[in-house]
């Protein structure tokens, strides 16, 4: 069996010190990295995600002129992280019917950002977000209303990881519209290749695992309005980080590429972990995968998860505020040390929890 059909592949080195704060989360995606061999339901894109690149490059790498694939056909895939594009041109504010929209100037991968809109019909404004396609994210091009802080009418949007195409939005007031684009840049990681005892791997064939994944993919299609009001804080008071939000990782010599969805803290067992801002718990309890999990929904699609807790101290339904403890840090679930992984998604997807971080909206 070569090493893409194999469901367990042969482990060929012991522990690592890495391994041993690793998170793993990321070991649910499925893709491949050097020679790979399509299976049913592969596209280039999907592909392009999951190794990290581009599906031009996959393209040019394999001489293609087609995004057309077959099953059983054999592709070159890069080896490590793409190089980030030149930097871009500045977008500058836009208006129509009245409302001015800002958005970044730049963006990279995995980066959570707002459209801010302003004007007297800016609460009429509805947005998209026309670069999502469907593979690269849950509920795509969904039509969403902006929320109002202030005088301004914000609309949060996030950049998958692994895609490097512009990020495009659309608004619409009254009959009018505006299309912009924002350029998109890669993180530059290289993939990170990470060897698991199958002691660990073995977890993501528990059989409960559907159950959580569905779990997590209810919390996910949440729309509430916010509640925050300050600044997002850190979970845990312990800054140093072992694994950087984004990367690129395989688990098992000559296995699948996955994204880390969330940033990794290490920290002593019992180490007390903190909502980032005000939300409602919409999760907690113990998973296969995850380990000690608790999901606050903050509202505008925003959610905040805490991993591999080894106590959960509060529960579903219960409105918690920023600093409030939730649980204790631990080693639960996919998981080989004592660390807090924290995810911040929007609308699902992972965002860099840096972005947030000391800030009441991302850049
Ligand atoms: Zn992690």
């Amino acid at each position: 069996m070569t090493p893409h059909d194999s469901p367990r592949p042969a482990l060929t080195l012991p522990h690592t010190r890495l391994l041993r704060r690793a998170c793993l989360l990321a070991a649910l995606l499925s893709g491949a990295a050097g020679a790979y061999t399509v299976k049913a339901g592969d596209t280039l894109y999907s592909l392009a995600r999951t190794s990290g690149t581009t599906v031009a490059e996959l393209l040019r790498l394999n001489g293609l002129t087609s995004t057309t694939l077959e099953v059983g056909q054999t592709l070159r895939l890069p080896g490590e992280g793409v190089t980030a594009p030149p930097p871009a041109p500045t977008s500058a504010p836009a208006s129509l019917a009245g409302v001015t929209v800002t958005a970044p100037a730049t963006l990279r991968m995995g980066d959570a950002l707002v459209l801010r809109l302003s004007g007297p019909r800016a609460g009429e404004a509805r947005v998209r977000f026309l670069s999502e396609t469907g593979e690269d994210v849950r509920q795509p091009g969904e039509v969403l209303t902006p929320v109002q802080v202030g005088n301004e009418f914000l609309v949060l949007g996030r950049v998958v990881l692994g895609k490097t195409t512009p990020l495009m939005f659309e608004v619409q007031v009254g009959n009018e519209r505006l299309q912009r684009s924002v350029p998109v840049s890669s993180l530059g990681q290289r993939i990170q290749r990470l060897n698991l005892p199958a002691s660990i791997s073995r977890k993501l064939e528990d059989p409960a695992r559907e159950a959580e994944d569905a779990a997590v993919e209810q919390a996910y299609t949440r729309r509430t309005a916010p509640v925050w009001s300050k600044p997002f804080q850190e979970a845990v008071k312990i800054r140093a980080q072992s694994s950087a939000f984004g990367q690129p990782r395989t688990y098992v010599a000559g296995g699948p590429v996955g994204y880390h969805f969330g940033t990794d803290y290490p920290a002593p067992a019992g180490t007390m972990v903190t909502a980032v801002n005000d939300g409602t718990v919409i999760l907690a309890g113990m998973y296969p995968v995850r380990g000690g999990l608790v999901v606050i929904d903050h509202g505008a699609g925003l959610t905040s998860l805490y991993f591999h807790q080894r106590r959960v101290t509060v529960q579903v339904g219960q409105k918690v505020t920023r600093g409030q403890k939730v649980g204790e840090v631990g080693s639960t679930g996919l998981s080989t040390g004592a660390h807090l992984h924290l995810e911040m998604r929007v609308r699902g997807e992972g965002t860099d929890p840096a972005g947030w971080m000391n800030r009441l909206w991302p850049k």
